[in-house]
């Protein structure tokens, strides 16, 4: 019988969910759907060190944001909870017991200071079965001086007893057949009595197994850690629910060689965290996508085709195209470079198929954080004037510098602008374009256009030169939209208003012709 498909995306919450992260987060995700399977969020807490505050309830929003959904989880519930490794102690002491009544694990009692001084002795010092013996464990020193020290509350760690000479063979979805030499291994350390609590590694896999875990699809930086999920299924009996690996490529840096990194984005300008962190610790705060106006569809499908293709050239395809074409056997095994100008090309397109309600949605927080008092506008004009605009956005912070105009009166006129468009006649024809407005019945109907245009012509005027100066006191440079798109929202009040304080000001302060 075919195996229900269970993945688990299992982050530690010691600071902000990197973009990998999230990548490995979606492809968990796709891949659960795909099979009608379950997706497991689960807190990888055990190192009690690297506990960041803030780090979980971030990475449920990232998710959130993102429409990554959770079946089982902290929030969630489920049938194999706890969700949150440091709620399972007493499942991982008796597992730990287990394996030291097995003799598949010993306790050991070095302290940093000897493991120091047994690295500086030995070069590439690996605690294992050429070395142990020469250490103090269970298994070189005596049964009852190994009893007085637990006794006495001496500070231990469980190591896992690795035998060498095995082959141990890891089978990866995308990296085929990987096989490692157990020599290789060292004995890990599996639990430390000093806090109570187990290491990542006991804790990960066990938990793998006892949450039914069918895949484990994580970053390739992990690989290294999959021989010793294989041993310690084998020590536990487990061999026949072994997990199928999944080792992702790499993000890699968008230019030059290596992992991308914060210090990329800083460089070069673009967020590598979902949401805006702020660092508990060190107060610092490190920008995100969706606080610098990316939309969640579009990181998504971004994010997507870094490492994977759906094997053409499709590009924007939405969550549930992403569901359905999604394979392994199309994800690449060597790195991705991170390509962020590709990520606003995605935000481009997605802003322009956005209904005008989530057009809105999207460019009241951008309006807001200039100022902007919202009360003063309604959703349909602030709709209008996204339309308008969005075409020349790619992202939504980009909307306001597109029609800044719409919510304010220039305060200065591009002064190439002026020396360009502006005449001593341009005050006077202003005027009377002023009065021209006054034939029309209605100033934002479609009979404004032809009647200053048709204005213009009959009196000959310069039609480049007027219409400009015209933008000019509207916009206060020659950018924008179709001018009577812009006279038709603003209103005759508003426009003749910005044209009378052109006039003055352009007149007055403006360069002399
Ligand atoms: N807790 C590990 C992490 O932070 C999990 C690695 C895995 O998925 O096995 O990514």
């Amino acid at each position: 019988m075919e195996r229900e498909v269970r993945v688990r995306f299992a982050p530690s919450p010691t600071g902000p969910l990197h973009i990998g992260g999230v990548r490995t987060a979606l492809y968990n995700y796709l891949f659960a759907r795909q099979n009608g399977g379950k997706m497991i969020l689960r807190i990888e807490d055990t190192d009690s060190q690297r506990f960041v505050p803030g780090a979980e309830e971030y990475i449920n929003e990232a998710l959130a944001w993102l429409g990554i959904g959770i079946d089982e989880g902290v929030r969630e519930g489920g049938p194999y909870g706890p969700y949150k490794q440091s709620e399972r102690r007493d499942i991982y002491r008796e597992h730990v017991r287990q394996l030291l009544d097995q003799g598949r694990a010993y306790i050991a009692f070095d302290t940093p200071q000897e493991l120091e001084a047994a690295r500086a002795a030995t070069p590439n010092f690996q605690y294992d079965a050429s070395t142990r013996m020469g250490m103090r464990n269970s298994l070189s020193m005596p049964r009852e001086e190994v009893d007085r020290l637990i006794a006495e509350g001496t500070p231990y760690v469980v190591r896992f007893l690795i035998e060498p000479g095995r082959n141990v063979e890891v089978n990866d979805l995308i990296r085929g057949r990987v096989v490692i030499k157990s020599d290789i291994l060292d004995d890990k350390v599996l639990y430390k009595s000093a806090d109570d609590l187990p290491t990542y590694h006991l804790a990960n896999i066990v938990d793998d197994h006892l949450m039914r875990v069918s895949h484990v699809i994580r970053g390739e930086e992990w690989l290294p850690s999959a021989p010793l999920h294989v041993l310690l299924y084998e020590a536990f009996g487990w061999q026949d629910t072994m997990p199928q690996f999944v080792h992702l490529p790499l993000l890699l840096k968008p230019d030059g060689k290596g992992k991308l990194s914060k210090r990329d984005g800083d460089r070069l300008g673009f967020p590598v965290f979902p949401l805006l962190w702020h660092d508990p610790k060190s107060g610092e705060t490190s920008s995100g996508y969706r606080e610098s106006g990316y939309l969640p569809q579009a990181v998504v499908n971004f994010l997507a085709l870094l490492g994977w293709n759906p094997g053409d050239d499709t590009e924007i395809m939405s969550m549930d195209e992403l569901i359905r074409k999604f394979s392994f056997d199309h994800c690449s095994k060597s790195g991705a470079k991170f390509a962020y100008e590709k990520g606003k090309w995605f935000n481009h397109n997605y802003l322009q198929t956005l209904s005008e309600a989530e057009l809105v949605a999207a460019f009241k927080p951008v309006l807001e954080a200039h100022g902007v008092d919202l009360s003063k506008y309604s959703d349909e004009y602030i709709g209008q004037v996204a339309e308008l605009v969005k075409g020349r956005a790619n992202l939504a912070a980009d909307l306001w510098d597109q029609a800044n105009f719409f919510f304010e009166a220039p305060d200065s006129y591009d002064p190439k602008a002026v020396k360009k468009r502006w005449s001593p006649d341009t005050p006077a024809q202003l005027e009377e374009m002023i009065s021209i407005f006054d034939t029309v019945p209605d100033f934002c109907g479609p009979e404004l256009e032809p009647a200053v245009l048709g204005w213009i012509a009959d009196k000959g005027y310069h039609l480049g030169n007027l219409m400009n100066a015209f933008r000019l006191t509207v916009v206060g440079a020659c950018r924008g939209p179709h001018m009577f798109d812009i006279t038709r929202l603003l209103g005759k009040d508003e426009i003749v208003k910005r044209m009378r304080q052109g006039i003055e000001r352009i007149s007055c302060d403006g360069p002399t012709v």
